[in-house]
């Protein structure tokens, strides 16, 4: 090696910049830490497949914690929840600062991509009971034919009364599917046609039911099998479907995924990664030196909107409610003014065998620490909201300073596609708002792949944010 190789080698140490791999940083005793945080993170998956669910055990779980209901009026240790609709959970650590000087602020979303059941869905068809469904959310329709899937949701009655309903996670319980084509007929119909052709909104019906009604008297004998089932067990007509929300979702449990187990295998990892490890990162924190909150939103995978998604007035609202609780006088667009938000969210990790879509230089990496992403969109930096640099500046600082291993990840090259996040809707209010959260693998897929190591970085980052100064 001659004097000159040596200078270089110094110079790019010195000032040059590479991603590192979170397995190479870890510290004494960090991977069973990893490992047990990520085990509660299964089970958190596990009894949150639903939009609903997550709302409930957020709460729970805060309960547990001894944060009290917001609606009670103001408490001694400043730790409030709020549920709204049972779709939206706010979680809030109050310190007794002003609240003029702004919320840190976290905000994920509780939505996954899924199917729904249609307002009238049961039917027969050729001596076998189907429902219909509508998918909900960015989906690629393949992946959820021939697969167990699970029914989830809740019936409201005239009267009020709420039927909740979950079928297919038990070991013992039946399971839902949507038949696909054998491949010895397919060759016309499916394997000569663009996939944007191929798979049709209207033929993903599910199967339920194949025992017609033993009198031969009646009308439409196995729809009315499944009905008189659904009577016989839950109370139901065939006329509750119409004030229903039941969601099919990938039926099963979060896996470890590898040899070494370093990963982890779900449904719905965008963006309960996000959700579960901004509850835990709020409820770990000591004493926070801030007014510190997350939200967890619905509707995000929708585009965000209705009255439970983040293009509402309802963070207005809820600031609002705030002051009311501690009896500061101020204005909620004041508040949210001065915040800062860290908008938890997901974003997709370089795929190894579609290398092409991904601009190498700028994608998230799998195992490469919590993903901050600077701006989302399409095109030409269409439709985000495109953070600071002196944000990101301060973001960075607190990253670094707290040993959080992240990276920087861009969703996709230029003209390939994009998507977007909730953070343009918390933007809107005047504050600091950046997306960093989880990469994934199999991203809106029945199966999403997230790393352990990055899971846990990214429950470091909420925590360093939040334990932060302004
Ligand atoms: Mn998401
Ligand atoms: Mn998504």
């Amino acid at each position: 090696m001659t004097d000159q190789d040596k200078e270089s080698t110094k110079i790019s140490e010195l000032i040059g910049y590479e991603k590192n791999n979170v397995w190479d940083k870890l510290a004494e005793g960090e991977k069973e830490l990893i490992f047990d945080f990520c085990g509660d993170y299964k089970n958190f998956l596990d009894i949150s497949k639903t939009e609903r669910e997550a709302v409930k055990n957020i709460i729970s779980s805060a309960v547990e914690r001894g944060f009290a209901d917001i609606n009670q009026g103001e408490n001694k240790n400043g730790k409030y929840y709020y549920n709204y609709r049972g779709k939206i959970a706010v979680l809030a650590r109050l310190n007794g600062n002003s609240l003029a000087r702004g919320l840190k602020i976290v905000a994920a979303h509780v939505d996954a991509p899924r199917l729904d059941l249609k307002q009238n869905p049961l039917y027969e068809e050729q001596d076998i009971a189907l429902l219909k469904t509508h998918y909900y959310g960015g989906i690629k329709k393949y992946q959820w034919l021939a697969r167990p899937l699970a029914l989830h949701g809740v019936f409201v009655l005239t009267d009020g009364s709420i039927k909740e309903i979950t079928i297919g996670e038990d070991d013992n319980d039946p399971i839902f599917s949507i038949d696909d084509l054998l491949p010895h007929l397919s060759r016309k119909s499916q394997e000569s046609k663009k996939l944007s052709e191929v798979f049709i909104g209207e033929k993903m019906n599910i199967i339920a039911g194949s025992i017609p009604l033993e009198n031969k008297e009646e009308k439409n004998r196995f729809k009315m099998a499944v009905m008189s089932y659904l009577h016989e067990n839950y109370g139901l007509t065939e006329k509750d479907f119409l004030s229903a929300e039941l969601e099919l979702v990938p039926a099963g449990k979060a896996r470890d995924l590898g040899f070494d187990r370093s990963m982890v295998a779900s449904y719905a990892q965008d963006d309960r990664v996000c959700v579960f490890t901004a509850m835990k990162a709020l409820f770990d924190v000591e004493n926070p030196s801030e007014n510190i909150l997350a939200f967890f939103m619905d509707k995000e995978e929708t585009g965000s909107s209705g009255n439970t998604g983040s293009d509402s007035r309802f963070l207005e609202y809820f600031t609002g409610m705030l002051l009311d609780t501690i009896g500061e006088e101020g204005r909620p667009l004041t508040v949210l003014a001065h915040s800062q938000c860290l908008s938890a969210d997901v974003n997709g990790a370089l795929n190894p065998d579609y290398q092409d879509v991904h601009e190498k230089m700028n994608a998230a990496k799998l195992g490469y620490g919590v993903c901050v992403t600077k701006f989302t969109g399409s095109g030409g930096k269409y439709n985000t909201s495109d953070a600071s640099a002196e944000f990101m500046g301060k973001v960075r600082r607190i990253f670094d300073e707290a040993g959080v291993v992240w990276q920087s990840g861009e969703l996709g090259k230029i003209d390939e596609g994009g998507g977007g996040t909730i953070a343009k809707f918390f933007a809107a209010y005047g504050m600091d708002v950046i997306d960093c959260g989880t990469a994934l693998l199999s991203m809106h897929s029945p199966l999403e792949i997230a790393s352990k190591g990055d899971i846990w970085n990214t429950y470091k980052a909420y925590k360093a944010f939040y334990e932060a100064g302004m």
